[in-house]
Formats: C-alpha cells, sequence, structure tokens
C-alpha cells in the first residue's frame, strides 16, 4: 500500500514539476538569439564550470558567508545521492539499495549526516543574519516582502528537510534491524535512548523528508532559489574572452553593408524583408535574448552585484540586481499572454514602466557586477541593449551624449571643435620655432 502511495505521490511530483518546466521553456520560444557564443571551447567551459559553478570560488571571495553558502550547496550535492536512494527504495519496496555498495555507502552516509549538521548550522546562521544583523543588500527598495519570504520559507524547509534526515537515520539505527552504512551524528542521539524500538519514528520521518523533498523540487521554479538548478548550466554557458567586449549589431551591421555596397545601395529589399522592421536594442521582454532570460531565471537576488557598483554605492538610482528581478517579473507579466496572441500588448515596457532611463543612465560599464557575480550574469550588454533602444528607436539620451554624437557627425570628434582646427594647438609651437 505505501509503495503504490509513493507511486502516485512520485508520478504526481514530477509531473507538476515538467508541467513548470515546459511553461518556463516555453517563454523561451519568445526571446531572441544570443550575440556571443555559448558553447565554443568547451574543455575551458568545463574548467569554468568546475571552478565557479561547483566550487563556488566566487561565493568564497567573502570568506565567512561564502564558506557556510558553499557548505549548503555541496551538503546539497551530497544528500541528493541519499535521496536518489530513497526514491529508488520508494518504488521498488527495497530497503537502503545502496547499501549494495559496500565501503562507498559508508561514505555516502557519513557525508550525509555531517552535511546535515553543517547544513543546520549555516541556515540557523543565516536566518539570524537576515532577521537580526539585517545586512544593506537585503532591505534594499528593490527587495519587496515577497522576496524575504521566499527566503525565509526556503530556509526553514531546508531545516526541516535536514532535521528529518537526521530523524529518519536515528530512528533506523533503532529499529532493532540490520544496520548499513555509519551515522555519525545520528548514532549519538540514537544511543542515548538505545532499546526504545523507533520503527514508526523511522518512517513518519522518511515519508516528512521525501514530502518535502517534492514539495521543494516544485517550488524551486517558482522562487530565486531556481539558481539551484539552474546555476549550473548558466556558468557552462557563460560568455567566455574579455567581459567588457560588446558585440556590434547585426542589423546595423547589415544595413552598413548594404549601403557601402555600390550594388545593392540603392536596390530594392529583397522579397519578404519589406514588411519587416526589426526593433534596435531592447525595449521588452520579447527583446532579449534567450541567455539573458536564463540569466533572469538563474538571479539568486544575493545583491553582491549591487553591493560593487559604483553607481549605486554613490546613491544613483541603478541596482544591477534589480534589473533581473524586473526582467523576470516582466516575463511573468506578458509571457502566457504573449505565448497566445505574439502581438499582444498591455501597453507597458520593460524599459520605462519597469526598468527607467535614470537606472539605465547611471551604469559605467565598469564590469564589477560581472566580476562579481556568482552565477556568471552579463549585466552590462543587457544594460547596453536597452540603451540602444532608448537612442535608437527613440533619439532618447543624456544631453551630453547627444551633443557627443552631434559632434562626432559634424566634426569627425566627439569635442565641439571644427576638422579644421584640429591642429590650433600646434600653432603656438610652429611661432616660438620661428
Ligand atoms: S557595470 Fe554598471 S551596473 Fe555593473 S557595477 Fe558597473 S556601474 Fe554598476
Ligand atoms: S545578478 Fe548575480 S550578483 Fe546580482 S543579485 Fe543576481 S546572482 Fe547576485
Amino acid at each position: 500500500m505505501q509503495q503504490l502511495i509513493f507511486i502516485i505521490v512520485t508520478v504526481l511530483s514530477f509531473g507538476f514539476f515538467g508541467y513548470t518546466v515546459f511553461r518556463i521553456l516555453s517563454y523561451f520560444k519568445l526571446t531572441k538569439e544570443h550575440a556571443y557564443p555559448t558553447l565554443d571551447n568547451i574543455g575551458e567551459r568545463i574548467t569554468h564550470t568546475l571552478l565557479v559553478a561547483f566550487g563556488q570560488s566566487k561565493i568564497l571571495k567573502k570568506p565567512v558567508a561564502g564558506l557556510l553558502h558553499a557548505l549548503v550547496y555541496w551538503g546539497f550535492l551530497v544528500i541528493t545521492v541519499g535521496t536518489l536512494e530513497m526514491i529508488i527504495d520508494g518504488l521498488f519496496g527495497t530497503q537502503r539499495i545502496l547499501s549494495r555498495l559496500g565501503g562507498i555507502y559508508d561514505v555516502v552516509t557519513i557525508s550525509g549526516e555531517v552535511f546535515a549538521a553543517l547544513i543546520i548550522i549555516s541556515c540557523v546562521i543565516f536566518l539570524i543574519r537576515r532577521y537580526i544583523v539585517k545586512p544593506k543588500r537585503f532591505t534594499a527598495p528593490e527587495m519587496k516582502p515577497s522576496s524575504r519570504m521566499d527566503a525565509t520559507v526556503i530556509l526553514s524547509m531546508i531545516l526541516l528537510l535536514m532535521f528529518s534526515l537526521l530523524g529518519m537515520n536515528i530512528g533506523y539505527l533503532n529499529n532493532g534491524g540490520e544496520i548499513h552504512g555509519s551515522f555519525p551524528i545520528s548514532n549519538m542521539f540514537a544511543s542515548s535512548i538505545a532499546g526504545m524500538n523507533l520503527h514508526t519514528f523511522e518512517i513518519v520521518n522518511w515519508w516528512i523528508h521525501i514530502s518535502l523533498v517534492f514539495i521543494f523540487l516544485n517550488v524551486l521554479p517558482y522562487s530565486k532559489h531556481f539558481h539551484v538548478i539552474l546555476a549550473v548550466p548558466n556558468v557552462f554557458l557563460e560568455r567566455l574572452g574579455p567581459k567588457g567586449r560588446l558585440n556590434s549589431m547585426e542589423s546595423v551591421t547589415k544595413e552598413v553593408k548594404l549601403m557601402m555596397n555600390p550594388d545593392t545601395a540603392f536596390a530594392p529589399p529583397p522579397e519578404g524583408e519589406q514588411a519587416e522592421i526589426p526593433r534596435f536594442g531592447v525595449k521588452d521582454i520579447e527583446d532579449v535574448s534567450w541567455k539573458t532570460l536564463m540569466d533572469s531565471y538563474t538571479c539568486t537576488e544575493c545583491g553582491r552585484c549591487t553591493d560593487v557598483c559604483p553607481a549605486n554605492i554613490t546613491g544613483k538610482l541603478l541596482s544591477p540586481r534589480k534589473l533581473y528581478i524586473d526582467a523576470r517579473q516582466r516575463m511573468k507579466d506578458k509571457g502566457d499572454a504573449l505565448i497566445k496572441d505574439s502581438s499582444y500588448s498591455d501597453g507597458k515596457f520593460l524599459v520605462g514602466d519597469y526598468i527607467t532611463e535614470e537606472e539605465l543612465w547611471a551604469c559605467t560599464t565598469c564590469g564589477a557586477c560581472m566580476e562579481e557575480c556568482p552565477v556568471d550574469i552579463n549585466h552590462v550588454p543587457f544594460i547596453i541593449d536597452m540603451r540602444r533602444s532608448l537612442v535608437m528607436e527613440e533619439s532618447k539620451a543624456p544631453a551630453s551624449i547627444n551633443m557627443m554624437m552631434t559632434n562626432i557627425e559634424n566634426n569627425g570628434a566627439p569635442w565641439q571643435f571644427s576638422a579644421s582646427d584640429r591642429m590650433n594647438w600646434a600653432d603656438e609651437l610652429f611661432t616660438n620655432d620661428e
């Protein structure tokens, strides 16, 4: 009976998770091609992923908070092995199926127990930090109550997961049956109540733990903790090479090439291209590339980018973290309607209604945000693409930039001097020589 219930629960959980993932993937069909290669230099990508995603190298730049976060992540990886064992046991009616691995099973169970204890300590510290220490990046204006609630719910769930895991192991040690594996933490508690039969306690904790795993799996895609799943692929698909390099716009390059070719400069556009008027840059969510949308779903809202942003530090409106919270929100608000009707409009735009011009022009393009981001999000190209929309679609740029562009157009240089006056500065030298 238990096995049948478990099969039904498992099918429902994975079914609902599959439905959610399918829905999110359908949003990606609305996006554009990414301007940078994402699958070149596979060797370098694997090394980078091992270092940044699995090794947590960027997170560890903050030694204390970084180490605690890394412990939770590594623990999650180790404990997943135990979760897989529980699912196999539940589906096939086996008992501790991985114990057939012999000595390796001891390593799995010992590391699982040690990490469970470390995760409990880390989560308690995270909750204290969030509610008592309250660092600035957790209380910034873009952190809405729902974001804070999201973090609290997930931390509480992780704590319950770890307590039920240890509870299950304590019950297992005192259930009167044969013991496989080693359980150093649970053993401390189990030995103090030796003689009590805790078989029911073990089963209750087993069900609590696996139910929480399934709930956790289904909550993830709806929360900022989706990064647990997306961080590794997002880091792997990261843009390699110099971070400051920007792409030239394919549509503009094509236009320029056509204009420079005497055969095509005055020719009518080819059949089919006449009606197509491309939108330059990113004005709304359907203009972003699939990688930018993936970045927005991977953002952990940790605020490390905002913490180092010189614009934000000096009191400007810009918070790089907010750009990705806004992008994700915009897709949630518009995505479903856009899938049904590709011409749908609610009269709002990502740039203007969610992200303001003031925020975008505050960026110095220094790249500090990209350097710090633990999941390798590429802020600057996204910001530049939104600026491109403002400049090329709406002729909106700060007065200083407009003046510079006018000067380039008229004088061939950013300064307000005619090209014929360019050598005036040397006049005095020639006069002195004479
Ligand atoms: S590139 Fe822009 S958003 Fe990023 S840290 Fe520098 S100023 Fe801030
Ligand atoms: S963009 Fe990166 S650094 Fe910024 S909040 Fe998101 S995950 Fe953190």
